[in-house]
């Protein structure tokens, strides 16, 4: 198996609190490995690390080899590192479409003389929708660019959820909460990250919404695609991972298959037997 990711000695302390302590953790080409513990126990630190979201105090992060420790978002997305929000962040006036393209779009915008502005932080998403819509004028290299990336995103619809193919073209503040939160994963997968990183996909989704979301995840592990996931719910968790990664007070206290992880006494006393 490839290894795509290689983790060592990875903290991040918030003033005196030590949110992430000294972990080391791998996720191979082609796993799902989720991440669990108790509320507080670093899960999404962790993924904010992994995502150029916060830079490490300490420790090593290695994708494809490379050390990317304290890359930027926009750095890491580029190489291939995807990532949804724990509450799901969609662009509400922009359309499902419009939402699943912006998640292409750092794959086209090298062209344009745009990126410059993305340094402000305020600016970024600006000129990440104007980038968007420039490819819909203009030359007809670019309106050829905007015929495939519509193309691409009939197919990321497609693959990813069809009930988001009727809305299309819909604004994404009217979709249905479940709706919202898919598109923030289609969005995520626009580009075929390499990581899809997945902060509770199916928080406050139903039961039904949630089985649809595990249906859909096991899809895309048939694909091949890598994801690291946070979750709450167990059974999703057994459901889809590879392997289990159980962290508590920052640190890792066992990784392993779930079966296995789920019998660990340390595990059953910091989570599960609560
Ligand atoms: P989990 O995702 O497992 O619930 P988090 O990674 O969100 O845990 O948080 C781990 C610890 O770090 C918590 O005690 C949390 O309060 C703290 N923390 C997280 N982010 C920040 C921040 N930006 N500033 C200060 N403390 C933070």
């Amino acid at each position: 198996m490839t290894r795509l990711l290689e983790v060592r000695g990875l903290s991040r302390s918030f003033g005196a609190l030590k949110a992430v302590d000294d972990n080391t953790f791998h996720v191979d080409e082609g796993e799902v490995v989720s991440i669990i513990g108790p509320n507080g126990s670093g899960k999404t630190t962790t993924i904010n690390l992994l995502s150029g979201e916060l830079a490490p105090d300490s420790g090593s992060i290695r994708f494809r080899g490379e050390d990317v420790a304290g890359r930027s978002p926009d750095a890491m997305a580029r190489r291939g590192v995807r990532r949804t929000f724990q509450n799901g962040r969609v662009f509400g006036n922009a359309t499902v479409a419009e939402n699943v393209l912006l998640g292409q779009v750092p794959l086209a915008r090298a062209a344009t003389p745009l990126p410059a502005l993305r340094g402000i932080p305020v600016l970024r998403w600006v000129a990440l929708i104007a980038e968007a819509a420039l490819a819909t004028v203009g030359t007809p290299g670019l309106r050829r660019e905007k015929r495939e990336a519509d193309e691409r995103v009939t197919a990321q619809l497609q693959r990813f959820s069809t009930r988001l193919l009727p809305r299309r073209e819909h604004p994404a503040w009217t979709l249905s909460y479940a709706n919202r939160r898919r598109t923030e994963i289609a969005r995520a997968l626009a580009s075929a990250p390499g990581l899809l990183l997945l902060d509770e996909p199916t928080a406050g989704m139903n039961t039904a919404e949630t089985k649809e979301v595990v249906r859909q995840l096991l899809d895309l592990k048939a694909e091949g695609q890598t994801m690291v996931i946070v979750e709450h719910k167990l059974e999703l968790v057994m459901s889809v991972s590879d392997r289990v990664i159980v962290m508590d007070g920052g640190r890792v206290i066992a990784d392993g298959p779930p079966a296995a992880v789920q019998n660990d006494d340390r595990v059953i006393e910091a989570y599960l037997g609560k």
